[in-house]
């Protein structure tokens, strides 16, 4: 049963190009399947999530992230009777227009971008894919998403203005995203902040004691596991605290969404689109906790000594592939010099650079500029 602020199928307003209904799955159901079909999302298990070379096979690549944002998103979803097919359409597809490298190949990219007065965002790169890149139906170009995912492609994360971005304005950019777009930003920290934590504990690159000072969530419950689980191994009890960590920012993202639907008194998708502000949200304290988690993972590992020379190699590499290609433009495959007369040599690089997996891009790296 959803909720009457939920957005049901029924109410989509539907697919650019319209196409008859499926005998036993719903266009939202119709749209996940898309996604996991998709060239761009099978990529994405070659697609750096924070470790490049892989110190270890368990690590997450950005597709068992996303698996990870899925299975956290649909539990939320559920919780709060909400569309649990759109929602884990959206959580599959949210991380779709990373480029290869991680953040390093991001910067990288609108770093090149910039020099032309251009910019890259991966979001923007998201929709690009879905409605042109991926070619899988004869009758129409992209994979014909419902309105509703592309919007939450868009606006999942943040509002974009209306002024900047005229080329979005049927997104209905004054308005809020449906609260199953809106919980995705939070499930996908939910999801990093915890599993950062655990690879780059399991890599050696936080230490106990310093994961204890300055994530005051986790030190709490591993105390409270340390009680309970006397003789249990410390790797135990770390996955143990860890993962009661995971489940109070779940708890709290679900009461706390659940309180300000109740105390906003929105009744509909309309009313939540129409709210002057966002409702899925953490609760001030458990925000604040969040907040400390993300802070101690970016000074102590994202921007580590450690992970420095991976980024910059990863910086390196996309800037040298785009200075090669702007320079020799002849030598791109044939489609994609095909449309760079309507969209300038700029963003065709970044287009192709953005696609690449980290093998792919390593492999022509070495070929092309034989380092
Ligand atoms: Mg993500």
């Amino acid at each position: 049963m959803l909720a009457s602020y939920a957005l049901p199928v029924e109410a989509s307003r539907g697919r650019r190009y319209p196409e008859p209904p499926h005998p036993y799955r719903d266009d939202f159901q119709r749209d996940r399947d898309r996604i996991i079909h998709a060239r761009a999302f099978r990529r994405l298990e070659n697609k750096t999530q924070v470790f490049t070379r892989r110190l270890s096979d368990h690590f997450r690549t950005r597709l068992t992230h996303t698996i990870e944002v899925a299975q956290i998103s649909r539990t939320i979803a559920a919780a709060l009777h909400l569309n649990e097919s759109l929602v884990e359409t959206l959580a599959l597809a949210h991380d779709i227009g990373h480029p290869p490298f991680g953040h390093s190949g991001e910067r990288a990219l609108d770093v090149a971008m910039r020099a032309h007065g251009l910019y890259f965002d991966h979001n923007l790169h998201a929709l690009r894919i879905v409605e042109s890149f991926e070619q899988r139906y004869a009758s129409h170009p992209g994979l014909n998403l419902t309105f509703e995912v592309r919007e939450g492609i868009i606006k999942h994360s943040h509002d974009y203005s209306a002024t900047e971005h005229p080329e979005l304005a049927e997104y209905l950019l004054d308005q809020r995203p449906p609260l199953e777009a809106q919980l995705i930003d939070h499930t996908d920290e939910i999801a990093y902040n915890t599993a950062d934590l655990d690879d780059g504990f399991e890599a050696g690159l936080l230490k106990l004691d310093g994961i204890r000072r300055g994530v005051s969530l986790f030190d709490r419950y591993l105390s409270q596991v340390e009680k309970e689980f006397t003789a249990a191994s410390a790797k135990l009890k770390f996955n143990e605290a860890l993962k009661r960590m995971l489940n109070h920012l779940a708890t709290d993202l679900i009461d706390n969404t659940a309180r300000r639907i109740a105390e906003s008194g929105v009744q509909t998708v309309e009313d939540v689109r129409h709210h002057p502000e966002r409702l899925a949200a953490f609760s001030p304290a458990t925000d604040a906790a969040r907040a400390e988690a993300k802070e101690f993972l970016s000074r102590n590992l994202y921007h580590s000594d450690s992970l420095r020379p991976q980024k910059a190699d990863g910086e390196k590499i996309v800037g040298d592939l785009f200075a090669y290609w702007l320079e020799h433009p002849e030598t791109l495959p044939a489609d994609y010099q095909e449309r760079m007369g309507e969209q300038g040599a700029p963003r065709i690089i970044c287009d192709y650079l953005a696609g690449m997996t980290d093998n792919y891009i390593l492999d022509q790296h070495r070929r092309i500029l034989k380092r």
